[in-house]
């Protein structure tokens, strides 16, 4: 129901504006990623009405392209290579215990374990690459959001390394969510993301991509994430229903967009 919602403000923010709406399959994850999950995708989104302009992107269909801008750019990201298992990482962290305030939108906030691993002359993708974030002083980013948080998103170098840490760009075999994400955009000349609130962290992973690969920004709106009655989110509860099973039960589209606020 969380990505009808989204997929819902996208469509029609886009539709307002004259523009076009682009449905991306992320499937980089094989064991996440099926086709008839795809064809779910789709054949809810045109159920619900909404439109989508072609071509479809499927992440998995060109994994070269993102091995091709690791290597030409491996050195304004500073990547280096890390084995380290979250255990390791842990295990580094200075009060290990604590490790739940060491975590940030990338996961746990990496030590700094490998990082004089740099490999500036040959990559091997089928280890684990992170960029570098420890070195890049005084410098500021921003992103310009357009959601309920509204205005130019500002933060520094000194504070992304604190809280989010050497990203990991390459996970063996597979390009990171974030680095896929920021190449696709720009290829597809992406202008406006729209996704839920629990990404807006994450933004500042992509800002700094963009900035280091020298990509335009796009405009940014982190929509409010749908929760039931008592404020919890319906992604956290263990008997949300999918559009799926509301479908089988034998819901209306116009139902489903008024139980999510859509008139
Ligand atoms: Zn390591």
């Amino acid at each position: 129901m969380g990505h009808a919602y989204s997929a819902m403000i996208a469509h029609d923010m886009a539709r307002r504006e004259g523009g076009k709406f682009f449905v991306r399959i992320e499937d980089l994850d094989p064991s996440r990623s099926k086709k008839r999950w795809e064809d779910q995708i789709l054949d809810d989104l045109d159920w619900l009405g909404l439109s989508w302009d072609r071509p479809v992107v499927r992440q998995s269909e060109s994994i070269d392209r993102y091995k091709n801008i690791l290597i030409k750019f491996k050195k304004e990201l500073r990547l280096f290579e890390c084995n380290c298992s979250r255990r390791d990482i842990k295990n580094a962290l200075s009060a290990p215990h604590e490790s739940e305030k060491f975590s940030g939108p990338d996961g746990l906030i990496y030590p700094g374990t490998c990082r004089g691993n740099n490999l500036l002359y040959k990559l091997n993708f089928s280890n684990v690459l992170r960029m570098d974030n420890s070195l890049r002083k005084n410098k500021s980013y921003s992103f310009c959001e357009l959601g309920p948080k509204k205005g130019k998103i500002s933060f520094s170098s000194e504070e992304f390394s604190k809280r989010v840490g050497d990203v990991v760009l390459w996970r063996r075999g597979y390009p990171a969510y974030h680095l896929a994400c920021v190449i696709d955009d720009s290829e597809q000349k992406i202008t406006h993301v729209v996704r839920g609130l629990d990404l807006f962290d994450a933004t500042k992973i992509h800002t700094v991509l963009n900035s280091r690969l020298g990509l335009k920004k796009p405009f940014y709106f982190h929509h409010k994430l749908i929760c039931d009655e008592n404020g919890k989110r319906l992604a956290k509860r263990d008997d949300s229903k999918s559009l799926q099973k509301y479908r089988q039960e034998g819901f209306k589209a116009s139902e489903i967009k008024e139980i999510l606020g859509f008139k």
